[in-house]
């Protein structure tokens, strides 16, 4: 395809993006994914599920230990969470400058959490840190046939 140049061979970066139980509490589930959706982000995945604890003792893993552990884990497993799966250019790094910091009292007006939120212990939502924790909670939440294949018909007009 002539049209296809080089950003958009970059543009298959994924990212796991979650609104938590308070997003979804407060009805916030679709403002997150307009704001993903206005950016030129393609949806690739999305489902509604309570997570086990063994789930988010894995997604956490890397807070095992910690004071706010126990807390958490409560948090994230008391309801339904919207987990989703978004691609694109630089996607993971855009996702965490959309969400805003993880302390929301250090979100920018404009975040989600610095539009959404006050406390990090209800922070509204998760996105990937990294390529390869992407990679990881996609992993962990997803089935290979639960991520859609399609192409957006905006694609060349979102990517040059
Ligand atoms: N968290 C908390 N208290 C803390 C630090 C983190 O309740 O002192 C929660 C908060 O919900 C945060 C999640 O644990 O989003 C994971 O923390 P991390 O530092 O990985 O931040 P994130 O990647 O979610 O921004």
């Amino acid at each position: 395809n002539l049209y296809k140049t080089s950003t958009m061979t970059d543009a298959h970066e994924r990212s796991f993006i979650m609104v938590k139980p308070d997003g979804v509490q407060r009805g916030i589930v679709g403002e997150i994914i307009k704001r993903f959706e206005q950016r030129g982000f393609k949806l690739v995945a999305l489902k509604m599920v309570t997570p086990t604890r063994v789930l988010l003792e894995q997604h956490y893993d890397e807070h095992q230990g910690k004071k706010f552990f126990e807390p958490l884990l409560q948090y994230i497993g008391s309801g339904p969470v919207v987990a989703m799966v978004w691609e694109g250019l630089n996607v993971v790094s855009v996702g965490r400058k959309m969400l805003g910091a993880t302390d929301p009292a250090k979100s920018e007006p404009g975040t989600i959490r610095g539009d959404f939120a006050i406390v990090t212990g209800r922070n509204i939502a998760h996105g990937s840190d990294s390529d390869k924790s992407a990679k990881r909670e996609i992993d962990l939440w997803f089935r290979a046939d639960e991520l859609a294949v399609w192409t957006n018909s905006a694609e060349r007009w979102i990517y040059e």
